[in-house]
């Protein structure tokens, strides 16, 4: 049972001067996080006769939200051997049937291609008692299933949830992939639509699952077909008395389709979540924009041979790796209700499965180099981007990358694992996120016009032990690594936060791209002035965006300048625009628009010249209007 501890939100008096509906000054929100037992699952639903399959799966999600540990779950008195292996409806293949036999065959017997390592490391990994079946998990496959199969399979579902009186369920486009393929989100809700505003309207926390951004990556996309259906018509229904749920399974469907990691174009797109210069990244942003996720899960795979095995002569071990939003900036309770109400149950959920977690972790391309670092600090992966949107943000990785189907039904598994917990907690918590939401907004919002924000910031490197497995013996390795943590941050450029920022009117691109997030931008109406600070370039030079893992791609020449500030009063014309920072995404904006990080718009070439935009360091007294 996941200890957890009394957070109280106090709300700064500060915190309610700079926004336009100020809250309670001086107000605590008490945010119980004793763990309550969720007593929706309780229903009349789940009172009818269990097969087995609903009784592991019952077992899985209460473990992970009650104070109560229940009995593991694969015990053998808890299987009926005479359960009917009645599928939740019979028009479609069962997600969760019962399995053949309680006991996984020995991995030697498996008719696949040659194990990627020995049949002793394999034999760590055995099979789960359920068997998922998803279209691109039925016996015999050799493709994971197809983006027509999703497309139907989410028709089905969204057709099957509407059958219960309540729930509305919608299959919603979200934007085409480069190939031309569209992107698709199934929206599931007690809303009076599924439409963004009745999903905004109606008080329940939205969370946002997303899967296979990498397309060489597939359980995760695998998982949300089990999660959408099982929130559709099984186990999961009653979580939509607490939460919406919008689940992208498929964020890369060319990538997918090819069996890469990139888009068509050779673009990352986990690497463009700021920038928004390829369609699959713009589709969710503007899903998220739109929707308002308050958590959002990002699952992904992580690879387990590969250069791990040249530097450390060993197998990457755990099922999944886990990391929250780590970049500079973020809100400190954000960064508390994703340890505290996310990951701890999160860790005890697969514990309970018998499945191990670490924190996410990855290393260079650089052979020489044997640092391990924990995801990176910069804002343009998708899990801090949407922290910065202030969304409890949560990346999932399990063991997949380049074991082909090796171990796929326990790395859906984790997935399915993972991914309930997240979604128990959402419910469980519903109340408290609700109000934590608006805290973080105005908090972020006050911020404008004084203190100081972070421009850059990297990890600090420790030592870590770090488990891995003999590639012989499948036994336990423990290595001791240079280890870059992510959690805490060292700030390395400091400014004082502008009340927001001007730009010229030539910053159209920076402008739509802002407006995508869901940035607010004004248009100066008639000709002012500001008292700003201009950035006066030092030193420029050509470079490329480097993650932790390498250089991103040599074609990926950007800008690199050293800037000085100088304060004046500008004249700023007609038709430019203003970036207010007392708005909830002022983090973002910042991320975005101080020109001098390799993640910025100006060195990404979206704002033309550094004469273009001014920090505007006092209250402006312009005339503005919001754009249509
Ligand atoms: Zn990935």
């Amino acid at each position: 049972m996941p200890v957890f501890s009394q957070i109280s939100l106090r709300w700064a008096q500060a915190a309610s001067e700079n926004v336009n509906s100020p809250g309670p000054s001086n107000m605590d929100i008490n945010l119980n996080l004793q763990g309550k037992p969720m007593t929706h699952l309780r229903s009349a639903k789940l009172l009818r006769p269990l097969t087995r399959a609903h009784l592991l799966l019952a077992a899985l999600l209460l473990s992970a939200c009650t104070s109560t540990p229940l009995p593991p779950w694969s015990r053998p008195s808890a299987v009926s051997p005479a359960a009917p292996r009645t599928p939740v409806i019979t028009a479609l293949p069962p997600v969760v049937t019962a399995p053949a036999a309680v006991t996984a065959p020995p991995p030697t017997t498996r008719p696949a291609s040659p194990l990627p390592y020995s049949a002793a490391v394999a034999a760590r990994y055995p099979e789960p008692s359920l068997v998922y079946a998803t279209p691109g998990l039925q016996p015999g496959r050799t493709q994971f299933t197809t983006q027509a199969e999703i497309q139907t399979w989410l028709r089905e579902q969204a057709s099957a949830a509407s059958g219960t009186p309540g729930v509305m369920a919608n299959v919603v486009p979200a934007g085409r992939s480069q190939r031309g393929v569209t992107l698709e989100a199934l929206v599931l809700t007690r809303a009076a639509g599924t439409d963004p505003l009745s999903l905004q309207a109606n008080g329940r926390p939205t969370v946002m699952l997303v899967g296979q951004q990498h397309g060489d990556e597939p359980a995760g996309s695998e998982a949300m077909l089990v999660i959408a259906r099982e929130l559709a018509q099984g186990l999961l229904q009653p979580l939509l008395e607490r939460i919406n749920v919008v689940i992208v399974p498929r964020a890369n469907p060319d990538g997918a389709a090819a069996g890469t990691r990139v888009t068509a174009g050779g673009l990352d797109m986990n690497r463009d979540h700021l920038l928004l210069n390829t369609p699959e990244a713009q589709a969710l942003a503007a899903v998220a924009r739109d929707y308002r996720p308050t958590v959002v899960v990002d699952a992904h795979e992580y690879t387990v041979t590969g250069r791990f095995v040249e530097k450390f002569a060993a197998i990457q071990k755990f099922d999944a790796l886990f990391q929250y939003a780590t970049t500079p900036n973020l809100p400190e309770f954000l960064t508390k209700a994703a340890e505290e109400w996310y990951r701890r149950p999160l860790l005890s959920a697969l514990k309970a499965q018998g499945l191990g977690s670490e924190w996410y972790y990855t290393t260079s391309s650089d052979l020489q180099d044997k640092k391990i670092s924990m995801g990176g600090t910069l804002a343009d992966t998708g899990r801090n981007v949407d922290g910065l949107k202030n969304a409890v943000s949560l990346l999932i990785e399990t063991r997949g990358v380049g074991i082909g189907r090796l171990h796929i039904q326990r790395r859906v598994h984790t997935h399915v694992t993972a991914i309930m917990s997240v979604l128990g907690s959402t419910a469980q918590r519903s109340s408290e996120l609700h109000e934590l939401r608006p805290y973080l907004d105005k908090e972020v919002s006050s911020l404008a016009c004084k203190s100081d924000a972070v421009v850059e910031a990297v990890p600090t490197t420790t030592q870590h032990e770090l488990v891995m497995l003999d590639p012989s013996s499948g036994a336990d390795k423990v290595v001791m690594v240079d280890w870059d943590s992510a959690l805490v941050l060292r700030p390395v450029k400091t400014r004082v936060r502008p009340c927001g920022y001007w730009l010229s009117a030539s910053a159209t691109t920076a402008v739509e791209r802002l407006r995508l997030q869901g940035i607010q931008v004004l248009k100066v109406t008639a000709s002012g002035s500001v008292l700003g600070d201009s950035y006066r370039e030092i030193s420029r030079t050509a470079g490329e965006r480097m993650d932790v893992r390498g250089s991103i791609s040599d074609a990926d020449r950007i800008v690199v300048v050293q800037t000085g500030l100088a304060r004046s009063l500008l004249d700023v014309s007609r038709g430019s625009y203003y970036v207010p920072l007392n708005q909830p995404l002022g983090n973002l904006a910042i991320a975005a628009l101080e020109p001098d990080t390799q993640s910025s718009y100006f060195a990404n070439r979206l704002l033309p010249d550094l004469q273009g935009i001014v920090r505007v360091m006092a209250p402006p007294s312009l005339k503005l209007e919001e754009l249509p």
